[in-house]
């Protein structure tokens, strides 16, 4: 699960990393509001709180003279989407900003950790190179980019944080503060069961601080049970409408960029059933597994978000009924079907218990469905439907 940067900021502050105080502002008078709150003077910075970085070369992160700038760049900000490189063509909707005071930076440097399931480690890189042009620096020149591994059992010891310190080439007084910062992320990162924690930039003030000025946390999905005050963070405004409907009724379902809805039971078979409409020359439009006990619900609902899909010209259910029922499906499609109207072709291909009480509910129903009982048929046959 992805947090925002202001949520990480205040988690990052009590593992004792050094982070500026700021508020988050859901309208441009709120911003200016919280412009004056934080600082008499400025300049300050407004920060679009989006589950994406890039933000800075996106026109998400702006720096204001006066409040009059505060405003507009808010304005600015929350009318249309932020398009950044790791949001996707559509962008995401900016409801939230960060407004915080402006540091005077001496230099960016960058530092993260993640796991490394090599090593079964957690690795903590650090750069000189910091900033917005990290994914360059990565590609181009990753010697620039130091490493140290942590065992988690073991937590971080102080020398290991001393050598990247060296490495970095930080001055002699700035060790003690760094070796506070390593300590609180990989405290946070094991404690809070993370994935990625990351800061970047990471600035050396003019004043000699070292301060957070963007932060990214993300935590393990399967971890969360047991990090109910994470789990709060989280935030629908950034998912995809989708998605959140999928997760409501427990399917798993993974968007992708063809035409053909699927729709199956197992990840096994979700996969094999990609595969063939591959091979039979056509490009799934997600990946769907029902799960194998699945019940008509379920399966009606999964039949709802493939259809809103408005790019899905086509559906494929491939089911092989094990603990599933063929007639507990067959029951949750003509249900589906007929509450919601289908105007593109279905094709069924429907294996295993009840195979027979099940064909015959979907043959019943006079509903246009290809029922059949060949896989490679019906991959076939959805491919050339979509098609004509
Ligand atoms: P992103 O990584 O999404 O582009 P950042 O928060 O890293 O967004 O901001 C981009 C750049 O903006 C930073 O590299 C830094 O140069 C500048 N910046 C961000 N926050 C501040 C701040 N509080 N004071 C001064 N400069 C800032
Ligand atoms: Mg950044």
């Amino acid at each position: 699960m992805k947090i925002h940067e202001y949520q990480a900021k205040e988690l990052l502050a009590t593992y004792k990393v050094q982070v500026q105080p700021g508020l988050v502002a859901y309208s441009p008078s709120q911003a200016v509001d919280i412009a004056n709150k934080v600082t008499h003077e400025g300049p300050w910075v407004v920060k679009a709180q989006v589950h994406a970085g890039g933000r800075g070369k996106a026109g998400g992160v702006k720096f204001c003279k006066t409040t009059q700038e505060v405003k507009e760049a808010a304005e600015k900000m929350m009318s249309k989407p932020l398009v950044t490189h790791q949001t996707g063509p559509d962008g995401v909707d900016v409801t939230k900003l960060l407004v915080v005071k402006a540091v005077d930076i001496a230099h960016e440097l960058y530092c993260a950790l993640v796991l490394d399931r090599k090593t079964s480690s957690i690795v903590i890189m650090a750069s000189r190179e910091g900033g917005m042009e990290i994914e360059e620096v990565a590609e181009k020149t990753p010697d620039k980019i130091f490493k140290i591994c942590v065992d988690p059992a073991m937590g971080h010891s102080a020398y290991q944080s001393r050598i990247l310190a060296y490495d970095l080439g930080l001055p002699k007084e700035l060790h003690a503060q760094f070796e506070t910062m390593i300590q609180g992320m990989t405290k946070l990162f094991i404690e809070k069961d993370c994935s990625l924690v990351e800061i970047n930039p990471l600035a050396i003030t003019t004043d000699n601080q070292l301060m957070a000025l963007d932060a990214k946390v993300t935590i393990d999905d399967n971890a969360l049970f047991r990090h109910f005050d994470i789990k709060e963070l989280f935030d629908p405004s950034q998912e995809d409408p989708i998605d959140l409907e999928a997760a409501k009724w427990n399917l798993n379902y993974i968007h992708l960029d063809g035409n053909i809805g699927c729709m199956v039971n197992g990840a096994g078979l979700a996969m094999a059933t990609m595969d063939m409409i591959k091979m039979a020359g056509g490009e799934p439009a997600n990946f769907l597994d029902v799960g194998g006990g699945a019940s008509s619900d379920m399966v009606r609902e999964a039949f709802k978000i493939l259809i809103s899909d408005k790019k899905v010209k086509g559906i494929f259910v491939n089911i092989f009924g094990g603990i599933m029922k063929c007639d507990v499906l067959a029951k949750g499609i003509v249900e589906a079907v007929t509450q919601v109207g289908l105007k593109i072709p279905l094709v069924v291909r429907l294996e295993g218990t009840n195979v027979e009480q099940g064909r015959k509910l979907l043959n019943d129903s006079k509903l246009n469905i290809f029922a059949t009982s060949d896989m490679g048929e019906a991959a076939t046959l959805i491919v050339k439907k979509v098609m004509e």
